[in-house]
């Protein structure tokens, strides 16, 4: 049975209504249909419970917001006779994103219960249809060759005129059926748009006090706009533990599970949810007997909270009177007040992408100057340890590319592409402008720089000299710098850094290991990734090798090492990394506490012979027995 996008000659961009539905066919296949005429939208909806990945302890109960999107704005224009080729080409860019964004949703349908898929299947696999050889498709591309308009303008226009035929269609039709096919034409259109002006899937302004965000994907960049005292939690279809964005969650201390599959589909704006960000699962439409039981789970979770507070004063000490450094990550300012009441002993890790994000044009020396200082200020003389910025991967950053340093569209596979620390060094006035801004701030209180990214030794000295030339400057212009430098250390985050160690504890001051790129780069498995998610494992034996020879490089040079990727916010890992040696954590706040609580409950002794029998083990299963004591699922 052909659909309306199944024209195999393209109706020309002026075909009147009858033309097109003549060569549109019938109406689409039967199942789509019986799923809408099925629901009486008014009634009641029965409870559903969902599971995802649980990225950030806590509960929250509330009403959906986000499940409406702001409309993508499309600035109409003519583009040029010249400029057709490129203008057809960012158009295939956004097609061959719309349909990847949607082949995952379809992929992961199989966690769904039978019933679920059955309703949503027919729906992906119509706007699949539509983003390959269609009628939309073509009649886009045409309108931009023939009629000389942007990509925008075009889906627009081409979306208008199939779903104005759609809707003129004889009345025998069934109405509820053509409203619904023209909604699935602009659906796909919507995306399209989306896709080609860069405009992210949800907008959070707006957001009332108390709701549930939920939303097919969380950009970290979207994450940092959130404000975290009004939002109760946060659901998404797409997203794994250690990307970005569940680590932004963390540290605001917002109840959150991601890779919900089936979200998009389950949850109406306005719909009461219930998230346990432990368990995992996302309940909507809870009866009164669930919503009860979830209250009684919000009252012991915060029943918890406050006896892990109580701890904020006491030493991080074993029983056996070994401190312990625990410091606090920060990714944006607003976590501040989170930091000072964690107990943290400073920052190991401030992750500066903040400060370039969510905007058009790059921080300036002074603006950046005054934001490490004022956190400098804010930690009363506790370590601030300042990493360079870190773009790449999946933190997109507007201003670069706005700016021309980076493409619009990055690197196929950005994960190994210009990273950290490669990115910096090419771009020496941006690095030269960051690390000017840090030394002058460092006369505010101990800081120390770090480099993300590092994998070879020619990286630390190119950096170093760049570091000693921009205090030099700094220097004769008159700035006040502290007698000695900040020390400057580097992310050990890949594989070949870690294996590298020995040679790089020559060469650098301070060590950060970073299991979550670690763990990435060593497995190839996605941080971010739901699909993947299942094999990302920081207790896979060849990352904790690869941890131990780091850290004991480290500590053979009596250099300073720490963990601060989230291994070191999990408190049943803290025993295993304590065995290793490591005595220095920085984790998201609101873990501090909690690690805390393990490190006074732990000898070291205790901690050594885990360790031993852990690294004994090559069985990535009986890690996961010895140290969480579940089996790895
Ligand atoms: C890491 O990779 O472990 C790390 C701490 O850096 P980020 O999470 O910012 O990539
Ligand atoms: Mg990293």
């Amino acid at each position: 049975m052909s659909r309306i996008d199944d024209n195999p000659e393209p109706a020309p961009p002026d075909a009147t209504p009858a033309q097109i539905a003549s060569a549109a066919g019938p109406v689409p296949p039967a199942p789509v249909e019986r799923r809408r005429t099925r629901r009486d939208p008014s009634a009641p909806r029965p409870e559903r419970r969902l599971i995802g990945i649980p990225v950030s302890a806590g509960i929250a109960i509330g009403p959906v917001f986000g499940a409406a999107e702001a409309p993508a704005v499309v600035v109409r224009h003519k583009i040029q006779a010249a400029d057709t080729q490129a203008e057809t080409n960012r158009f295939e860019t956004a097609v061959a994103q719309s349909r990847k964004q949607l082949m995952k949703l379809k992929a992961r349908l199989g966690n769904l219960p039978e019933d679920s898929q059955a309703e949503i299947a027919p729906l992906l696999d119509a706007y699949l249809h539509m983003i390959g050889p269609s009628r939309l498709i073509r009649g886009v591309r045409k309108r931009i060759s023939d009629m000389l308009v942007s990509a925008e303008t075009a889906v627009q226009d081409e979306t208008d005129a199939i779903t104005s035929v759609i809707m003129a269609m004889p009345a025998e039709g069934d109405p509820a059926g053509r409203r619904r096919r023209a909604e699935e034409v602009r659906e796909v259109g919507r995306r399209l748009v989306r896709n080609l002006t860069h405009t992210p899937f949800r907008s959070f302004t707006g957001l009332p006090a108390g709701a549930v965000l939920a939303c097919e994907l969380l950009r970290p960049a979207d994450a940092a706009l959130l404000d975290p005292t009004k939002l109760a939690g946060c659901v998404t279809d797409e997203g794994g533990s250690d990307g970005h964005t569940a680590i932004m969650l963390r540290a605001l201390g917002v109840p959150a599970v991601l890779g919900v599959a089936g979200l998009g589909q389950a949850v109406r704006p306005g719909d009461m949810v219930v998230v346990d960000g432990v368990a995992g699962s996302v309940v909507v439409n809870p009866t009164v007997e669930t919503l009860a039981a979830a209250r009684k789970s919000l009252t012991a979770f915060t029943r918890v909270q406050t006896k892990l507070a109580s701890l904020r004063r006491l030493p991080a000490e074993t029983t056996d009177n070994e401190a312990i450094d625990l410091q606090a990550n920060l990714e944006i300012p607003v976590e501040l007040p989170l930091i000072a009441k964690s107990g943290a002993m400073g920052i190991g890790l401030l992750r500066s992408e903040f400060l370039f994000m969510n905007r058009e044009t790059l921080p300036n020396e002074d603006e950046q100057t005054e934001a490490y200082r004022s956190t400098i200020e804010a930690m009363g003389g506790h370590t601030v340890t300042i990493r360079v910025l870190d773009w790449g991967g999946e933190k997109d950053i507007e201003a670069l590319q706005s700016e021309g340093i980076v493409p619009e569209v990055t690197d196929d596979n950005p994960a190994l592409g210009l990273r950290g620390i490669r990115l910096l060094l090419r771009e020496t006035d941006l690095f030269e402008t960051q690390l000017a801004a840090i030394l002058r701030a460092s006369i505010a209180g101990p800081t120390r720089v770090l480099l993300p990214m590092v994998t070879n030794l020619a990286e630390v000295r190119q950096a170093r000299d760049i570091y000693e030339r921009v205090a030099r400057r700094l220097r004769r212009k008159g700035e006040r710098l502290p007698e000695k430098l900040p020390p400057l250390g580097i992310m050990i985050e890949t594989p070949g850094a870690a294996l590298s160690a020995d040679a790089l504890a020559l060469e650098a001051d301070f060590f950060a290991i970073g299991t979550n790129d670690l763990t990435m780069y060593t497995l190839a498995v996605d941080r971010g990734e739901t699909d993947v998610a299942a094999l990302y494992d920081p207790l896979h034996p060849a990352v904790l090798r690869l941890v131990q020879f780091a850290t004991e490089a480290a500590l053979r040079m009596r250099m300073p090492v720490s963990v601060c990727g989230e291994m070191a916010g999990n408190p049943r890992m803290i025993p295993l990394l304590m065995g290793l040696g490591l005595r220095s954590f920085s984790m998201n706040a609101a873990a501090v506490p909690r690690v805390k609580q393990a490190v006074r409950a732990v000898a070291i002794d205790d901690c050594v012979r885990l360790a031993r029998k852990v690294m004994e083990q090559s069985d990535p299963a009986r890690i996961h027995e010895l140290v969480l004591g579940t089996p790895h699922s």
